[in-house]
Protein backbone atom coordinates (compact mmCIF):
# COMPACT_ATOMS: atom_id res chain seq x y z
CA UNK A 1 0.00 0.00 0.00
CA UNK A 2 1.24 3.54 -0.97
CA UNK A 3 0.51 5.08 2.18
CA UNK A 4 2.54 2.76 4.55
CA UNK A 5 5.47 3.96 6.49
CA UNK A 6 7.65 1.21 6.63
CA UNK A 7 11.05 2.67 9.68
CA UNK A 8 13.72 0.24 10.85
CA UNK A 9 13.83 -0.90 14.33
CA UNK A 10 16.55 1.88 15.30
CA UNK A 11 14.17 4.81 14.52
CA UNK A 12 11.50 3.32 16.61
CA UNK A 13 13.67 2.59 19.44
CA UNK A 14 14.71 6.56 19.20
CA UNK A 15 11.82 8.00 19.29
CA UNK A 16 9.81 5.95 21.56
CA UNK A 17 10.20 5.68 25.10
CA UNK A 18 11.00 1.79 26.46
CA UNK A 19 7.39 1.37 27.46
CA UNK A 20 5.80 2.70 24.62
CA UNK A 21 8.49 0.83 22.24
CA UNK A 22 7.44 -1.92 24.41
CA UNK A 23 3.99 -1.93 23.61
CA UNK A 24 3.85 -0.27 20.12
CA UNK A 25 6.46 -2.50 18.31
CA UNK A 26 6.52 -5.61 20.23
CA UNK A 27 2.63 -5.89 21.15
CA UNK A 28 2.76 -5.07 24.37
CA UNK A 29 -0.11 -4.53 26.74
CA UNK A 30 -0.14 -1.17 29.63
CA UNK A 31 -1.42 -2.36 32.98
CA UNK A 32 -5.36 -1.71 33.46
CA UNK A 33 -6.08 1.51 34.76
CA UNK A 34 -2.23 2.70 34.42
CA UNK A 35 -2.13 4.98 31.12
CA UNK A 36 -2.87 8.43 30.47
CA UNK A 37 -6.21 8.13 28.64
CA UNK A 38 -8.07 5.69 30.23
CA UNK A 39 -10.33 7.71 32.27
CA UNK A 40 -10.21 11.03 29.74
CA UNK A 41 -12.75 13.00 28.47
CA UNK A 42 -11.41 15.70 26.89
CA UNK A 43 -12.11 16.62 23.71
CA UNK A 44 -10.15 16.02 20.49
CA UNK A 45 -8.41 13.29 18.21
CA UNK A 46 -6.67 10.29 19.72
CA UNK A 47 -3.47 10.07 16.97
CA UNK A 48 -0.87 6.96 16.78
CA UNK A 49 1.79 7.59 18.87
CA UNK A 50 4.30 6.09 16.44
CA UNK A 51 3.36 7.97 12.70
CA UNK A 52 0.59 10.73 14.21
CA UNK A 53 -2.19 9.74 11.90
CA UNK A 54 -5.69 10.34 13.10
CA UNK A 55 -7.48 6.82 14.70
CA UNK A 56 -9.77 7.56 17.22
CA UNK A 57 -11.92 10.74 18.13
CA UNK A 58 -13.04 11.55 21.54
CA UNK A 59 -16.69 11.11 20.51
CA UNK A 60 -16.54 7.23 20.04
CA UNK A 61 -14.61 7.08 23.74
CA UNK A 62 -16.57 5.65 26.48
CA UNK A 63 -16.33 4.55 29.45
CA UNK A 64 -15.80 0.77 29.84
CA UNK A 65 -14.57 -0.28 32.87
CA UNK A 66 -11.69 -1.98 31.47
CA UNK A 67 -9.25 0.63 32.90
CA UNK A 68 -8.05 1.30 28.93
CA UNK A 69 -9.32 3.43 26.47
CA UNK A 70 -12.00 2.60 24.60
CA UNK A 71 -13.96 3.27 21.44
CA UNK A 72 -16.99 2.17 19.87
CA UNK A 73 -15.29 3.15 16.11
CA UNK A 74 -12.08 4.59 14.29
CA UNK A 75 -12.26 7.81 12.40
CA UNK A 76 -12.39 5.78 9.38
CA UNK A 77 -12.37 2.14 9.06
CA UNK A 78 -8.83 2.68 6.91
CA UNK A 79 -7.29 3.67 9.85
CA UNK A 80 -6.65 0.71 10.98
CA UNK A 81 -5.74 -2.38 10.24
CA UNK A 82 -6.81 -6.13 12.65
CA UNK A 83 -5.35 -9.38 12.75
CA UNK A 84 -5.80 -12.52 14.04
CA UNK A 85 -4.09 -12.72 17.55
CA UNK A 86 -4.09 -16.21 19.06
CA UNK A 87 -1.42 -16.00 21.68
CA UNK A 88 -2.12 -16.39 25.49
CA UNK A 89 -3.85 -19.02 24.46
CA UNK A 90 -6.91 -16.80 23.64
CA UNK A 91 -8.87 -15.78 20.29
CA UNK A 92 -8.40 -11.82 19.44
CA UNK A 93 -8.13 -9.21 16.94
CA UNK A 94 -5.35 -7.25 16.70
CA UNK A 95 -6.00 -3.42 16.07
CA UNK A 96 -2.75 -2.17 14.55
CA UNK A 97 -2.26 1.63 12.94
CA UNK A 98 -2.72 0.67 9.25
CA UNK A 99 -0.09 3.50 8.09
CA UNK A 100 2.75 2.36 10.14
CA UNK A 101 2.14 -0.97 11.99
CA UNK A 102 2.04 0.55 15.58
CA UNK A 103 0.52 -2.02 17.79
CA UNK A 104 -2.94 -0.22 19.37
CA UNK A 105 -4.67 -3.26 21.28
CA UNK A 106 -7.44 -5.31 20.38
CA UNK A 107 -11.24 -5.06 19.24
CA UNK A 108 -14.33 -7.26 21.07
CA UNK A 109 -17.79 -7.45 20.84
CA UNK A 110 -19.35 -5.95 23.57
CA UNK A 111 -19.30 -2.58 22.84
CA UNK A 112 -22.21 -0.22 22.76
CA UNK A 113 -24.67 0.99 20.23
CA UNK A 114 -24.06 1.81 16.88
CA UNK A 115 -21.58 -0.38 16.50
CA UNK A 116 -21.49 -2.77 19.03
CA UNK A 117 -17.68 -3.15 19.29
CA UNK A 118 -15.13 -1.95 22.19
CA UNK A 119 -11.69 -0.87 20.65
CA UNK A 120 -9.50 -1.53 23.99
CA UNK A 121 -6.65 0.71 22.86
CA UNK A 122 -2.94 1.34 24.81
CA UNK A 123 -2.79 4.74 26.29
CA UNK A 124 1.01 4.61 24.81
CA UNK A 125 -0.15 4.01 21.42
CA UNK A 126 -1.98 7.29 21.36
CA UNK A 127 -1.75 10.63 21.40
CA UNK A 128 -4.53 13.13 22.16
CA UNK A 129 -4.83 16.23 19.84
CA UNK A 130 -6.85 18.35 21.93
CA UNK A 131 -9.58 20.45 19.91
CA UNK A 132 -9.17 23.99 19.56
CA UNK A 133 -10.92 26.09 22.30
CA UNK A 134 -11.11 22.99 24.19
CA UNK A 135 -10.10 22.47 27.73
FE1 LIG B 1 0.82 4.82 13.06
Amino acid sequence: MADQVVKDDAHWRRHLSPEEYRICREKGTEPAFSGAYWDTKEAGTYLCRCCGKPLFSSETKYDSGSGWPSFYQPVDAGAIAEHNDCSFGMQRTEVTCRHCGCHLGHVFNDGPAPTGLRYCINSASLELEKSAGGS
